[in-house]
C-alpha cells in the first residue's frame, strides 16, 4: 500500500479520508490525514488522523477504545481524496452514534436473520395464532406448495410493469420460502455456501 499516490501539495498537506464500514458500506466518519497520519494508519491498522482542533496525530478511539481497524486504502482518481474501509470496534461519533451523519449502522440485509429468527419461533410455537404457526402446523407439504404459489404469481408480475406488485409477490416468494427451509430444519447459511463454492470453482 505504499504505491499511494496523494498530492499533498494540492491539498495543502491534510487529505480528506472518507471511512466506510467494510461490512455495512455505510459511511462512518470524515476525518484530515497527513503524510504522518497516513503512515500510521498504514502501519498500526488503526485509523490514525491529523486533527485540526487538537493540531496533533490523532488515533480515532485512542481514549474511548472505539478505534477503527483500517481493511484498505483506496486514492481517487485525481488523487486528493482518500476512501477506507474499516471494522469499527464501537460506536463512531463522539455522540454515541453509530456514525457521525446520525446513522444505524446496520446493513439491511440483517433484517433476513430477525425474520428467519421470528420464523423459528413461530414453529416452535405451533399454537400461535399466527399466519406463519398456521402454516407449519399444515406440514410440509404445504408450505413447499405455498412457495410453488408464490413463484407463479412473481411470473405473472414479471410480465407486468406493475412496480408494487411485483415487489409483494418478491417479499412474499421470499418469506416463503425462508418458512420452507425452517419447516425442513436447514440454515439460509447452508444455500449460502452451495453458492460460495459453485463460485469459487468457477474462479
Ligand atoms: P476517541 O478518538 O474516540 O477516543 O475520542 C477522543 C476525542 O476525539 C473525543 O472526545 C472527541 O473530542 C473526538 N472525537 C471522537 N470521535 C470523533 C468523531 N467521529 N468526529 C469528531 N471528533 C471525534
Ligand atoms: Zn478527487
Ligand atoms: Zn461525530
Ligand atoms: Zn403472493
Amino acid at each position: 500500500m505504499d504505491s499511494l499516490k496523494i498530492d499533498f501539495q494540492k491539498v495543502n498537506g491534510l487529505v480528506p479520508a472518507i471511512i466506510q464500514d467494510q461490512n455495512t458500506n455505510k459511511v462512518l466518519m470524515l476525518g484530515y490525514m497527513n503524510q504522518e497520519a497516513l503512515d500510521k494508519t498504514i502501519s498500526t491498522k488503526k485509523v490514525t488522523f491529523f486533527s485540526r482542533t487538537k493540531q496533533r496525530l490523532w488515533t480515532k478511539g485512542e481514549t474511548s477504545g472505539n478505534f477503527l481497524e483500517m481493511t484498505s486504502i483506496k486514492v481517487d482518481c485525481d488523487h486528493d481524496t482518500l476512501l477506507i474501509k474499516a471494522n469499527p470496534i464501537g460506536p463512531v461519533c463522539h455522540t454515541g452514534a453509530d456514525t457521525c451523519f446520525f446513522e444505524e449502522n446496520k446493513s439491511k440485509t440483517l433484517f433476513i436473520d430477525e425474520l428467519r429468527a421470528i420464523i423459528k419461533d413461530r414453529k416452535n410455537n405451533p399454537n400461535d395464532t399466527s399466519y406463519t404457526a398456521s402454516l407449519f402446523a399444515k406440514g410440509i407439504n404445504k408450505v413447499a406448495q405455498k412457495v410453488g404459489e408464490e413463484a407463479v404469481e412473481i411470473v405473472i408480475e414479471a410480465k407486468d410493469d406493475n412496480k408494487d406488485l411485483f415487489m409483494g409477490e418478491a417479499a412474499d416468494l421470499l418469506f416463503h420460502y425462508l418458512v420452507l427451509l425452517e419447516a425442513k430444519g436447514y440454515e439460509l447459511d447452508e444455500v449460502i455456501n452451495v453458492l460460495i463454492e459453485r463460485h469459487q470453482k468457477k474462479s
